[in-house]
């Protein structure tokens, strides 16, 4: 395949201001630079800054602000006040939304076109949404009425993955901060610049000293964090095997967790569906974001009898996809996030090849720096293949056939997951049966990968549990119990 260089524009980069190193952002602060590692733009691999990597004195520090924030002035707060903080945030998101989404473009390698029109509009959406709950927490039916109203857990300690920092990080942070907690927030390893940013966000919003901190650094990190004994409630995005080492390492204890892991969804296609519009969700379902996104619509399960014809149309219409310079708006899919899960890919997709897979790309010329791989298509695919089970977690769509709505039903449960699912049909009875016999937390119908604050996004099995967004998220974040003599504050009122 032929390769091109890669030189992303100067004038994209003078958006955004990025400090040569940075410091952790521990109660309303920035510590002074230390343990630093490099954080790279994966398009080009260059080096775009340095970061602390927090060690346990740091998670022990920015804990502490956190408990005294809670204990304090922030546990003091109205649920009136505590949600003009969540406007003041919202507003300065979308003020500040060019500088956002170049930022996040570069630090993670997504399209610009992604960055601009989700990441940073719903990451805002978050934050508006929630603000409006501040004050309204006993009305969202969280308790009995006439039951205890809902308090806050205390100190959330959240780590997220790289795949959206932060939307990730305003999933999040908005409704720990609408519910009265206080926060500690470790974002990934890859893309630490986002979350330093919203840091600058929390100053110029006047949120009070403790009330979000911000620690960079790798694994060791979040496991300190997520380990350590004054937090009360964890909240973890990232892969089913981290989120098990989690929910071992909390056994025993009284800390409460939501865990969002991973899915490995099945996008169906009934021969009635309108072929066109399906084609169009079945590359929004895995293309988004290089399909790495949790939700992905990676496996393509289609009707026998229209197989050829479907394959054929999404054939001709990734020909027209273009990969290439993130910042560019007219790229469609942009860099792979790490060596690491380019690595991952490419091994999964040989691994197809060898159990009996036919794979095909369109031609596309790759940059010759940074870490890329096409849009592929994976047919042939039978149900034991690795490919057809794993989580690749990149732009590889496997497809396979099936015959009647009962063998889609046991083929898209086939599964260690359950995140999410697409069905794509004219009938409407069929949706909604489909719906019920999926094992999947979100069933999208006749489209695909579509986000919204007010609707709850969680999975069954081995995607985790908990909910995010919507009322349903608000419960992970309050506690229903009577009150004890011991928790005097935080009042949701
Ligand atoms: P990951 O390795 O589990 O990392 C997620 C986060 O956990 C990162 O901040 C990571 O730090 C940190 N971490 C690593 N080891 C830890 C430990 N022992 N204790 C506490 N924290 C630890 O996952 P990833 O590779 O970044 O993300 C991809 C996975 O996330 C996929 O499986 C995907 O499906 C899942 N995901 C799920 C959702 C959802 O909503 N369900 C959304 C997005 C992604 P480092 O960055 O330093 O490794
Ligand atoms: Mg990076």
């Amino acid at each position: 395949m032929p390769t091109f260089e890669y030189a992303p524009a100067p004038e994209s980069r003078a958006v955004v201001t990025i400090e040569k190193s940075y410091g952790l952002f521990i109660d309303g602060t920035f510590t002074r630079p230390k343990a630093l590692f490099d954080t790279i733009n994966p398009a080009d691999e260059s080096v775009l800054a340095q970061v602390t990597q927090a060690g346990p004195r740091d998670v022990d520090k920015a804990v502490a602000a956190a408990r005294r924030a809670f204990d304090g002035e922030w546990g003091a707060l109205s649920g009136a006040e505590r949600g003009k903080y969540l406007f003041r945030i919202a507003r300065i998101l979308q003020e500040r939304a060019r500088e956002f989404a170049v930022l996040e473009t570069l630090d993670n390698g997504k399209p610009i076109k992604e960055t601009r029109d989700v990441d940073v509009p719903v990451a805002a959406a978050h934050f508006f949404y929630h603000a409006g709950w501040a004050d309204k927490l006993e009305h969202a039916g969280l308790t009995p009425s006439g039951g205890p109203l809902p308090r806050p857990h205390g100190v959330v300690a959240q780590v997220i993955p790289w795949n959206f920092p932060l939307l990730m990080l305003a999933w999040k942070i908005a409704p720990a901060l609408a519910t009265g907690n206080t926060v500690v927030l470790k974002p990934a390893e890859t893309t630490p610049l986002s979350a330093l940013l919203f840091a600058q966000v929390c100053q110029q919003a006047g949120l009070p000293a403790g009330v979000v901190n911000i620690l960079t650094g790798d694994g060791r990190t979040g496991q300190a964090l997520v380990e350590h004994p004054d937090v009360d409630k964890i909240a973890f995005t990232g892969s089913t095997e981290v989120g098990k080492a989690i929910a071992r390492s909390i056994a025993g204890t009284t800390k409460k967790a939501t865990l969002e892991l991973g899915g490995k969804a099945a996008n169906v296609v009934f021969d009635d569906a309108p072929i066109d519009q399906a084609i169009e969700g079945i590359v929004n379902g895995i293309f988004f974001n290089q399909g790495q996104v949790c939700c992905a619509g990676s496996r393509l399960l289609v009707q026998e009898n229209v197989h050829d014809q479907v394959v054929a149309k999404l054939k001709r219409r990734l020909e027209t996809l273009r990969v290439g310079d993130p910042l560019d708006k007219n790229s469609d899919l942009g860099a792979i996030n790490s060596r690491a899960q380019l690595e991952r890919i490419t091994r999964l997709v040989d691994i197809g090849v060898a159990q009996g897979a036919q794979r095909w790309s369109p031609e596309c010329s790759l940059p010759a720096t940074g870490f890329w791989f096409p849009p592929t298509v994976l047919t042939g695919v039978a149900q034991t293949h690795r490919v057809a089970t794993e989580e690749i977690f990149g732009p590889v769509l496997s497809v396979l056939t099936f015959r009647t709505p009962a063998e889609a039903v046991a083929k898209a449960n086939n599964t260690p997951y359950g995140l999410s699912a697409g069905v794509w049909t004219e009938k409407g009875s069929r949706i909604l049966w489909m719906a019920d016999q999926l094992k999947a937390g979100v069933v999208w119908a006749n489209t695909f990968n579509r986000f919204d604050p007010t609707s709850p996004f969680g999975g069954y099995k081995e995607s985790g549990y908990g909910r995010e967004g919507g009322r349903q998220g608000l419960a992970a974040y309050v506690t229903t119990s009577p009150r004890t003599p011991s928790s005097t504050t935080g009042d949701t009122r």
